[in-house]
This record gives C-alpha cells, structure tokens and sequence, in this order.
C-alpha cells in the first residue's frame, strides 16, 4: 500500500518500554499495540502521530479499558420485583461476601476430614445447617433446581414413569419446561387429570408396575383459578408412600419460615413434618441466597442421589457452598432479617416513605417527584397468587418522554419500569443502603431532562 505522508511509528520494544505502561502485562500490550500500528500502516485509522508518541499511549491504554471494563456491572433494581430473573434474582448481602473471603479466599477443607487428615465428604457441609432448618433427614446442593429435578428423576425413574398433573407441565422462564427435563432426564412422563382438574384417583389410577415417582410441581408463574381441584403435596406424600412409590416435589422457590408477607404457601418446617420422600427447590429465589438447587428429604433417597454418577457434573463449587453456608448461618443465627431478599419483602409502606422522603430531601429537582402507591409481585416465580403493595416515586414528565427517561435512567444504572405512562421507582427493591445512590443518579438524569 502506498502512502503519501506516512506515519512515523516507534520501534516496539522501545514503545513499550514506556512508564506509562509500567505494571501492565506486556504481552497483552504487545498485542494491542501491534493492532494498532498495523491500523495505522493500513491507513485504517490515521491519526497524527506527535513527537512524544503520547497519542500512541492514549489509543493503546484506552483499548486496553474497553477490553478490561467489567460486562457484568451492578445495578440499582427499581422494577419492584425484588427476585427479579434478568436482573440475577436474589441479591446477596455483601456483609456475605466480606466473612467469605477468609473460608475460600485459601485452601479449605472442600474434601478433606481435618480429624482423619484422609479425604472428606464434600456432600456434607451444609447436611447439618439444612436439616435444622427445613426439618428433614438429609439434604444436597446441586448447580440449580433444574439440576435438582433432572438428577432426582434421571436417579429413581430412568426407564420408568413418572405421574404428574397436567396442570403442572409448566414453563418456568424461557427455557424450563418441565415435560423437556422430564425426558430428558430418561423418564416416562405420564400425565393426569386436566388442566384445572386432578384429583386422588386419578393419581392412583396411573399406577402401574413401571411407576416410580409420584411428582408434584409449584407453578409458580401462573395460577388456575375457577372450577378446579388438585391433590396438595401433602395428600400425595401419604398416596406415593403407601403404594412403595416416591413422593417428589418441585417447589421451585420454598419459603423457610411463615411470615404474613409470604401469603399463604406452606413453609419447608411444615412441609417435611410430613416425612416426604424428596422436595427441591432454588438457592436464589425465596432463600435468598446463590445459584443452587436444593435437594432434601429422607436419608436413604439422597445417598442413592449420592451414588448417581451425574452428580459429579451438576455439584456445586466450594464459592457457592460458601455464599449458602453463610447464608444459612444468617437464618440460624439473626433470623429472615439479616436475609436482603426478605428485608426487601417484608418493607411495609411507612419504611418506604421514610425512603421516598429521604430521597426527595436531596433531589435539586424535587418538584418533578410525587410518591404514589402501587404494588409488584415478589417474582422469580415465587408467590405468584400473592400481590404486594408498594411505594413509588414518580417522575412528573410528559409520557412521549418516558421512553427517553427510563432509557437515560438505564444507562445510568438504574433500571425502573413505566406505569400509566409515566416513569416509576418502586422502591419495594430498593434497599436502604442504595439511596445516596440513587439520589445522585435521579439529580443527574433530571439534569439532563428538565
Ligand atoms: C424456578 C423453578 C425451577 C428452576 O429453578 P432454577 O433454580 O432456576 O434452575 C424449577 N421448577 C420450578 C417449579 C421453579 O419455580
């Protein structure tokens, strides 16, 4: 290629050697920089190379930021759903991730029996913490419930069948269906009843030598309302275990304790009084906690689970046994309010008018915020039927604005949600230790949309 003027370009080895990039790793930069001067020898980009190269340095170091700049930022959620799925469902306190550091941040005891010095059950850390508080025999963490359900089939009914309502076939997010993992897992699913209607009988009817489980699911996204009739899992524990078939239930999000901001679904202590054979549920819905699935019951169902050669590839690693670890102690040690996710839930209207107060006390344009009521759902597919009320504030703007706001809103970090046309800030997600932040974004988005 033929250039009239072309640029002079350093020797690299020599660029390199510059105090600007002292302390940066010099093959990345070495490949960066070759990038560059072969854009530059190209005519791809020009740009006047100046006598001290510090252009040269600005492009290479300005390159080097694009490609270190962190894709996964924080974010303040001010939908209102507080286990919101896009938005990495349960947050986790970070007073958590602080004690965390010292159990993972070296070696640990993941598989190792420090009493014997031989190698230990990497199974058993969190068996003790999760008897005492869902009430059952045993229990094991897997990668999510969707692990949860497949490894349980795929261990008691592969080549078998499974009963389940057909009011239960769920779709949970866009890639969770539970006929899917059914098959997938290597069990026969065989369904009952109707959509809104499954009763007993229909339960006992399906039974046949190739039956293995009797499966029961949450269906946490949606509710069948009207003429209907279903089989609660504690009436089919009694129904599976009498005829030498195993009780399972998906409960999707499992709630440890009853509360009234819970609604109504019965809680893990009153579920396992009734000896079921096997529950799972998520880490990161109701819990409060990481990425995990949940798997508990009796003893002699979770060692074969144990023995299941699957188990190697959907087991957790020792960050989120960790996080959960931690997490549970909370629930033993302080109780559901030192758990983020459920001090969230269970703010009433008053501790969220503190909130909006607080904020509209430090906005410079306060004129442009009401506070009105409104009401959001827990989400994550938890509590489907339970609606709960909420505070927000809301931005006074034109609503051929709203798309703008909540737009600049977003690029500021902050993600809110369009009601009746206008931008809201449901402050049901928002956490008392985010509002400093989110008066500084709503005084610099107001700013610059007066
Ligand atoms: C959420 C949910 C799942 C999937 O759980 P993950 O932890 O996201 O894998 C499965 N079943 C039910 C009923 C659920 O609600």
């Amino acid at each position: 290629m033929k250039t009239k003027n072309r640029p002079s370009i350093p020797q690299l080895g020599r660029f390199l050697d510059r105090v600007e990039f002292i302390g940066l790793n010099r093959q990345t930069l070495t490949f960066l920089t070759r990038e560059l001067f072969e854009e530059i020898r190209t005519g791809k980009i020009n740009i006047q190379t100046d006598e001290d190269e510090s252009e040269l340095v600005k492009l290479v170091l300005s390159r080097l930021d694009t490609l270190c700049a962190d894709s996964l930022v924080p974010l303040i959620n001010a939908t209102g759903i507080v286990l919101h799925t896009n938005l990495g469902r349960s947050p986790i306190e970070k007073s958590i991730l602080d004690e965390m550091q010292e159990s993972i941040g070296s070696y640990c005891n993941l598989e190792f029996d420090i009493d014997s010095g031989k190698r230990g059950e990497r199974y058993g850390h969190l068996t003790k913490k999760l008897s005492f508080l869902l009430g059952c025999e045993d229990a094991i963490v897997v990668n999510n419930n969707a692990a949860a359900v497949f490894l349980i089939l795929n261990t008691f009914a592969t080549g078998k069948e499974t009963i389940v309502s057909r009011g239960e076939l769920v779709e949970i997010g866009g890639s969770f269906r539970i006929p899917d993992v059914m098959s997938a897992s290597g069990t026969v699913l065989k369904e009952i009843g109707t959509t809104n209607k499954t009763k007993a009988s229909d339960y006992t009817a399906a039974i046949t030598p190739q039956t293995a489980i009797m499966m029961k699911v949450h269906r946490s996204n949606f509710s069948v309302v009207g003429f209907t009739q279903e089989v609660t899992f504690e009436e089919l524990i009694p129904l599976a275990q009498s005829n030498n078939l195993i009780d399972y239930y998906d409960a999707g999000s499992l709630n440890l304790f009853d509360a009234p901001y819970l609604g109504n679904e019965t809680c893990a202590k009153a579920l396992f009084e009734h000896s079921p054979s096997l529950v799972s549920f998520s880490g990161d819905k109701l819990l409060g906690s990481v990425q995990a699935g949940i798997i508990a019951g009796k003893k002699e169902f979770i060692d074969k689970i144990k023995k299941n050669q699957l188990l190697r590839m959907l087991r957790v690693d020792k960050l989120t046994m960790a996080v959960l670890e931690k997490t549970l102690t909370r629930y033993i040690q302080k109780g559901p309010q030192a758990i983020k996710t459920h001090k969230l839930l269970s703010k009433t209207i008053i501790d969220m008018q503190i909130q909006a107060d607080t904020i509209l006390s430090r906005i410079d344009h306060s004129q442009k915020l009401s506070i009105g009521k409104t009401s959001t759902y827990a989400g994550g597919g938890s509590l489907p039927q339970h609606l709960l009320e909420s505070l927000a504030l809301i931005i006074q703007d034109h609503p051929k604005n709203a798309e703008r706001l909540i737009k600049a809103l977003r690029a500021n970090g902050l993600i809110a949600r369009i009601e009746k046309d206008r931008v809201i800030l449901d402050l049901r997600s928002i956490d008392d230790d985010e509002l400093t932040h989110v008066t500084v974004i709503l005084n610099t988005v107001l700013e610059e949309h007066p």
